[in-house]
């Protein structure tokens, strides 16, 4: 009866150890679902009353109420530039937090690579030259260090199945961190290629100083900068590449780069290439 006794005692451990190690577990998650509707609640609060700012600002800011003087022109630009980076960070916030709920919609479209790359060439173009960098889109580039080792370039025929709008963010996102990251006078290349029949791959290069080695396994992570006081100075969140890898991989894809500093950096993201004949769903 020793052995049972034993058995019976070790048994009832092994129940109180695992209860209690379930019990924390539900009190971690109900306090990580807590900050994250805490999070969540905060940031929609904000953004109103923030977008009523904005909005009074560029009244004042456009002279409609009176012409204002260089100073005040100056504050006026300050507040400007400081309440579009609090938006930029509670729309990514608002955005990360939809995505890993899973209550991102996506407007599912059949395009062709070629043109949502010109789209976006076009649209990231304002910036480069706002911050001094010229941005290229040259489709026939393959020698660009850290990508696939393919000799096809993308053709007319090669569709991707994506939200135009969410693929248009991610070509933002990547452009404006080369673009950040150059300097001045310096190229950030657009390119794409054919990696096999299946994929199809784009990538983002600049001649910047690249990514440091320590900091390189964390470049997607949430709030990750690899320099605080660089990023102060540019303005980031540190959101945007956790954003752009959960929007890559939601159209199916995949994403990653290369970095040899001081040397630049080039991020590149793979999508399934999309031929007329493919069935799809979501
Ligand atoms: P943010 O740009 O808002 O800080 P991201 O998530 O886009 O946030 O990027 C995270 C960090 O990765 C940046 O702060 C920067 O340190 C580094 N990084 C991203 N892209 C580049 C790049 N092209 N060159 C050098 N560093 C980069």
């Amino acid at each position: 009866w020793i052995w049972g006794a034993g058995a019976a005692f070790v048994a009832l451990l092994l129940m109180i150890t695992s209860m209690s190690i379930i019990s924390q577990w539900r009190h971690r998650q109900q306090i990580l679902t807590m900050q994250k509707t805490f999070i969540s609640t905060v940031s929609h609060e904000l953004r109103t009353p923030l977008t009523v700012i904005l909005g009074a600002l560029d009244i004042l800011h456009s002279g409609i109420g009176g012409a204002l003087n260089s100073d005040t022109q100056r504050l006026v630009s300050v507040a400007n530039n400081n309440g579009q980076r609090l938006k930029r960070l509670i729309d990514d916030i608002l955005d990360i937090e939809k995505l890993e709920s899973g209550q991102l919609t996506f407007q599912w479209q059949q395009v062709q690579l070629k043109l949502l790359l010109e789209q976006a060439v076009t649209a990231n173009q304002p910036y480069a030259t706002h911050v001094g960098v010229s941005l290229v889109y040259d489709p026939q580039r393959l020698d660009t260090p850290g990508v696939s080792n393919s000799s096809a370039p993308i053709e007319d025929g090669d569709l991707v199945e994506v939200d135009p709008e969410r693929f248009a963010q991610v070509m933002a996102n990547l452009i404006s961190n080369a673009c950040k990251h150059s300097p001045q006078g310096g190229c950030v290349e657009v390119s794409a290629r054919r990696v096999d029949s299946h994929w199809l791959e784009v990538s983002v290069n600049d001649h910047g100083r690249g990514i440091p080695h320590q900091f390189q396994p964390r470049v997607f992570d949430r709030f990750a900068q690899a320099d605080g006081s660089d990023q102060r100075r540019t303005g980031g969140t540190g959101l945007g590449l956790a954003i752009t890898k959960a929007l890559v991989e939601e159209m199916r894809g995949t994403i990653g780069f290369h970095s040899e500093p001081p040397n630049g950096s080039c991020f590149w993201f793979r999508l399934p290439r999309i031929t007329h004949t493919s069935f799809t769903h979501h």
